[in-house]
Parts: structure tokens; sequence; C-alpha cells
């Protein structure tokens, strides 16, 4: 069969779906290496750094100690506490453990979350610029993304006025991640209870919060949860994970905390689709949450010393309009200065075009504003050594001199 009639017997949500421009570009990046390229992949959003030795050590143990069979579909009852103990110290979130859902990355929580909570036709107000699976997250649900764009001059945020005005009788939920993966941005308390009033009056919208870049914050206020506010805590879905604030991408551990029958429903899709998530890697979460902090503030300040690294290196670049990120490990800048020029033999377009060209042409991979709803855009990863973004960003100024 022609691969052209093959791809018309995917199913139509198949088809309609995007893929991921995060894992794409991170793919171009090494078949590019594989060749012999010097690529410096900036394109996942991953730390680089090692798991800490204790959180290893638990894996190890609980291969010897047996945990080699299915675990419960919820996860274990201990990785459960631990969950809800996190919640109480870091966020004043108050559930218990059966109001915990352990799934496979903070990834797939949220893709159960709006599997559980959303009907063909609700729409599912997002927050961008936002990460790129959350509006294919929706659509395969037959949901319908309504964006609303936080402006540069908010430091890419969206306001409480804008969510009021978005929202109508079918929005079933809203999203948003804080910190924010691509731009960095944190709401604060101040803004996040703000958002809070115009969705208390709103009764049945439900709040998917993305909070796994949570430890990654480098603000004085830190992080606030609006899933601490009482008037809103049963609507209130938290979503994390182990992934970034503990360098645990590989492990997959991610959680919701909410309401019992939101968890419950969590649990029964769940229940039919994956099963309870890996066992080793679950005691090993256990071990991460139960454990010391400092690992996770030692690797938030080295983000910290790049982002300063990067943004100063990238303002110095003529047209690059740069915010200043204020956690997660990702540079944004706006790039449509270039959009119209050329190197001689490739036309800019768009975003897209910039990110595609650079690859090829600096082997710098980056991933375009596009697919996460800001397309003057590119997402640079700030998670590599020094030495290597500095080669990046060099690399960037020598290739867009070239642009004219
Ligand atoms: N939310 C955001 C905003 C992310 O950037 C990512 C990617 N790490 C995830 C969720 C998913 O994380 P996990 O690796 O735990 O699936
Ligand atoms: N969240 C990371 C990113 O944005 C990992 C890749 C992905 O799952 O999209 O790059």
């Amino acid at each position: 069969m022609s691969a052209v009639a093959e791809q018309t017997r995917l199913a139509d949500r198949i088809n309609a779906l995007e893929e991921s421009s995060t894992l794409a570009m991170t793919k171009m990046a090494r078949e590019l290496a594989a060749q012999g390229h010097k690529v410096i992949s900036l394109s996942v959003g991953e730390p680089d750094f090692k798991t800490p030795a204790h959180i290893c050590e638990a894996a190890k143990k609980a291969i010897d100690d047996g945990f080699h069979g299915y675990s419960p579909v919820a996860g274990y009852p201990d990785l459960r506490k631990a969950i809800a103990d996190k919640l109480k110290r870091d966020n004043n979130i108050d559930w218990k453990p059966e109001n915990i859902v352990v799934s496979t990355g903070a990834k797939h929580s949220l893709a159960n979350v709006i599997q559980v909570l959303v009907n063909p036709g609700d729409e599912v107000v997002i927050f961008a610029p936002y990460w790129v699976s959350y509006s294919e997250m929706v659509k395969l649900a037959e949901g319908k993304s309504v964006i609303i764009d936080g402006a540069f001059e908010n430091d890419f945020k969206v306001t409480a006025a804008q969510l009021e005005a978005a929202i109508t009788p079918r929005t079933k939920v809203v999203m948003y991640a804080s910190p924010n993966n691509p731009t960095g941005a944190v709401y604060s308390e101040k803004e996040l209870r703000e958002i809070a009033a115009v969705l208390e009056k709103h009764e049945g919208v439900y709040v998917l919060a993305d909070e796994i870049y949570e430890y990654i914050n480098f603000t004085e206020e830190g992080h606030f949860s609006i899933g601490s506010i009482p008037a809103l805590k049963d609507r209130v879905i938290t979503v994390n994970g182990v992934a970034k604030g503990y360098a645990m991408t590989g492990w997959r551990i991610g959680f919701i905390a909410a309401a019992k029958w939101i968890a419950d429903g969590v649990e029964k899709l769940q229940g039919q689709v994956t099963s309870g998530t890996n066992s080793i890697a679950q005691k090993a979460a256990t071990a991460a949450f139960n454990g010391p902090k400092e690992p996770s503030i030692e690797m938030a300040k080295a983000y910290h010393r790049r982002r300063d690294l990067v943004v100063g290196l990238l303002k110095d670049i003529e047209g690059f309009k740069v915010n200043v990120p204020q956690g997660a490990f990702y540079a944004f800048p706006d790039v449509s200065y270039y959009f119209g020029k050329s190197d001689g033999e490739t036309v800019i377009k768009d975003s897209d075009d910039f990110s595609n060209w650079l690859l090829n042409k600096s082997y710098v991979s980056t991933v375009a504003g596009s697919g996460f709803g800001a397309p003057n855009c590119i997402r640079i990863s700030t998670a590599a050594a020094d030495e290597a973004l500095e080669e990046a960003v060099k690399r960037i100024k020598e290739a867009v001199a070239t642009l004219k």
C-alpha cells in the first residue's frame, strides 16, 4: 500500500494531531549529530543534571526488595502519602492520599485530566504562550481550545480581565503553567488571586494548574499554588512530578491532586489504559519527595545563573526582543525582526523557518514558537553547560548576521 493510502487508514484523531514540535526538533538534532555534525541541542526541555544519588539508591533497593509486580493503579500508598505531605509542606494544599493519582509523567497526568473532564465541544481556556501538548490533548478529547495571549509587555502573562472576557457557558477547564514553559513567566500570588476571583464566579469551571517547574523559580516571592485558595480548592487540579525539580525526566512519574471524584475518574481511565506506573520509579519518586531539598535548590541556582548568561548574550543580538524568565529553563526571544530576510539562499518566513534554518546552518537546535502559540518567538533551552550555551548563542549571532 502506498504511504498516502496507509495514512488515510489512520484514525481521524491521529491524522488531525500535530506532532510534538519539541520532540520532533530533538529527533532531527539527534539525526544530524549521528551524521557527525557538532550539534548543540537546546530543543528538548530537560535537566542536564543526573538524578541525585539518594534517589538512585532507592530505585536499586526497590529492585533488590522485589518490587517487581503490578503496583496499585493510583500509585503505591507510601508515594501518595509522600505527595500529600509535599503538597502540605510546599504548597499549602491539604489533600489526602486518596486525592492523589500517580501517572507516567506530568504529561500523562495532564492528558488524563483532559480526557476525564472534557466532553466534545467543551471549551478549554489555555493561557498562551503554552506548552505544545496542551492544545493537542484538548483536540484528542474533542474539546475546543480557547487561546488567550499573554502580552510580551506583561512578561507574556494573561490578566484576570482577559480571562473574564474569554469565559463562556461552554468553558469547562482553564489551564496554565507557572513557572511557564516556554516563557519562564511566573504568576505571582497577587495575579493568581485576581484570576481566582474571576473563577470563583464561574462554578462549572475547573482549573488545571501545571506546576512541574515549581522548584525552578527565581523570584523572591517564590511559588504560589492556586489550589491553596480555599474557595477554589475543589475545582483545582494540581499537576506536578519529579521530572524537572529532581532531574528525573526519564523516570516518568507525575501526579494529580484533586477532588476525589476527579481522582477516581483518572484512576478509572488509567486502569483501562496503562495501569499503575513503573514500580521502581515510584520508589525512587518516594525518596525524592521525602528526601532533602538541597539538590533541587542547587540545580535551580545553576539554572538561574545560566538564565542570566543566556539572556545577557541574547540581548546583544540585533533585532532580538528578550523577556527575562523568572523560572524554568528556557529563553524565548522574539525573532520576528528577521522574518522576510534571507541569507541569499533561504528566506525566513516565520519561526518554523527560523528554527529549521538555524539547525541546518549552525547546528543549534531550538523550537519554533508556533507550536507554543507564539509564532514570533523561538525557544532555547538553557539546561545545558555554560560553554555549550555560550557557543550556541555565538553561532546564532553569526548566523543572523548573514540575514539581509
Ligand atoms: N508540563 C510542562 C509545562 C512541561 O514542560 C512538561 C515537559 N517536561 C510537562 C508538563 C511534562 O512533564 P513530564 O516529563 O513529567 O511528563
Ligand atoms: N517538556 C519538555 C519540553 O518542553 C520535554 C519534551 C516534551 O515532552 O515536550 O521540551
